[in-house]
C-alpha cells in the first residue's frame, strides 16, 4: 500500500502491536519488528528464513532514541562523530549493547548495530510505532535484497500483513556497517558510505578480510552475514576481470542460449548473449543502484552461465564489489 499518513498510522500500530511490516529505505526495503519485542523479531527470522546467528539493525527516527529506549550501553564518543557527520543516512554503527535489546536482536552477540535512516517514510514509520524497528533485508535469505516493493511481494506474500511502497531504494545496496567495538574502527560491510569518507571523519579506519576475501574454513567472521554467501543467483555467475574489448570477445566467444552478461550498459550492443545491463562504467551511484534487480531479472530466466563484469574497489563500487564477488561465490577469472 501507498505511504500515505494513514496508512502509516496504520503500519506504526500494527509494529507497536508485534506485527512485522515490509518497508522502504534509503538503502534496501526493510522487514520490520519492534525491536524491543523479542517474539516480534522472532518472527522475521521465520518469514526471511534467516539463521538465528545472524543479528539485525536496529533503526531509529532520532538520536536522542538510543537513550531514551537504552539501546546502547555507552555512546562511544567516535559514534558522536559518525553522527554528525553521516546521521540520518546509510550508515550502520556498532556499538556496546544496551539492557533493552533481546537476545533474537544481536543474535547473542554484546554488541549491536544502530541504523539512523535517511528515507522519509523509514523515519515517519519508526516514529508511529514510536519504537526502534529491527528490519534486516525483506528479501528472503540467499535472495538479492529488495530494491522496490514488488520484490518484497514477490519473497513475503502471504507471510506479512503489510508492505508499504515507497518506490525503487534510492543507494540500492545495504547500509555501510562500521564497528566501533574494536580497538581501530573496523568496516564490516561497505555500502552508501564510503571507506574514504569514513577515514575522512574518523582517521584510521581498518577493513575486514571478509569485505573483499573469502573466509577461510572455521574463521570467524566479525559480521555474522558475511559468512553467508548472499545474493547467488541460480545461474553460475562468473565474473571476468579485463579491459572492455577482452570481456566483449571473451563473452561473444562463448555465446549460446544458456549464456548471459552482466554488463555495464554501454556493453549492450556489442554482446551475442542475453545480457542484463547494471549502469555505466565508472557510474558507481547506478551501479549499486541497479545491481539487486538485474540479479533477480537473471533469476527469471533459464540461463545457466553469466558473465559479470568485475567492479572497481573505490568508493561506492567497492559496495558493489563485495555483493558482487559474493554472487559469484568469489570466482573471478582475470584476463591479461
Ligand atoms: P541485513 O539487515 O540483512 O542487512 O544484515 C545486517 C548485517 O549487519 C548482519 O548480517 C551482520 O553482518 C551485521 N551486524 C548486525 N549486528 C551486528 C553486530 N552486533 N556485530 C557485527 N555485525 C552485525
Ligand atoms: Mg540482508
Amino acid at each position: 500500500m501507498l505511504p500515505t499518513k494513514e496508512n502509516i498510522t496504520t503500519v506504526g500500530r500494527a509494529l507497536r502491536q508485534g506485527m512485522l511490516a515490509g518497508i522502504p529505505t534509503e538503502t534496501v526495503y526493510g522487514l520490520a519488528a519492534n525491536a524491543l519485542d523479542g517474539a516480534a523479531v522472532a518472527e522475521i527470522f521465520k518469514a526471511k528464513g534467516r539463521p538465528m546467528d545472524n543479528p539485525l539493525i536496529v533503526h531509529i527516527s532520532d538520536f536522542s532514541q538510543i537513550e531514551r529506549f537504552s539501546l546502547v550501553r555507552q555512546i562511544p564518543e567516535k559514534a558522536y562523530l559518525l553522527a554528525r557527520k553521516f546521521w540520518p543516512g546509510p550508515l550502520t554503527v556498532i556499538m556496546p549493547k544496551g539492557i533493552a535489546i533481546p537476545d533474537e536482536v544481536s543474535a547473542g552477540l554484546d554488541t549491536v548495530a544502530i541504523r539512523f535512516p535517511s528515507h522519509p517514510v523509514t523515519k515517519a514509520v519508526i516514529a508511529a510505532a514510536d519504537r526502534p524497528l529491527a528490519a534486516p533485508s525483506a528479501n528472503t535469505s540467499g535472495s538479492p535484497s529488495p530494491t522496490t516493493a514488488g520484490h518484497v511481494y514477490h519473497d513475503m506474500q502471504g507471510k506479512i500483513p503489510y508492505i508499504l511502497d515507497g518506490g525503487i531504494c534510492e543507494v540500492g545496496v545495504e547500509s555501510t556497517v562500521i564497528t566501533l567495538c574494536a580497538p581501530v574502527p573496523m568496516l564490516l560491510r561497505p555500502g552508501g558510505i564510503t571507506l574514504e569518507q569514513l577515514k575522512d571523519v574518523l582517521g584510521d579506519v581498518e577493513v575486514n578480510d571478509a569485505v573483499l576475501h573469502k573466509l577461510k574454513d572455521g574463521e570467524k567472521a566479525e559480521s555474522p552475514g558475511m559468512k553467508y554467501k548472499h545474493y547467488a543467483p541460480k545461474a553460475d555467475l562468473i565474473l571476468v576481470k579485463a579491459d572492455d574489448d577482452k570481456f566483449i570477445r571473451f563473452v561473444n566467444d562463448r555465446a549460446d542460449e544458456k549464456t548471459g552478461a552482466l554488463c555495464y550498459d554501454e556493453d549492450m550492443p556489442l554482446l551475442n548473449v542475453r545480457s542484463f545491463p547494471f549502469g555505466c562504467k565508472g557510474d558507481y551511484t547506478a551501479q549499486a543502484n541497479r545491481l539487486f534487480d538485474a540479479l533477480r531479472e537473471i533469476d527469471e530466466t533459464d540461463i545457466q552461465t553469466v558473465y559479470g563484469r568485475c567492479p572497481d574497489t573505490q568508493g561506492l563500487a567497492l559496495a558493489v564489489y563485495n555483493r558482487l564477488i559474493r554472487s559469484a561465490g568469489f570466482e573471478v577469472i582475470e584476463l591479461a
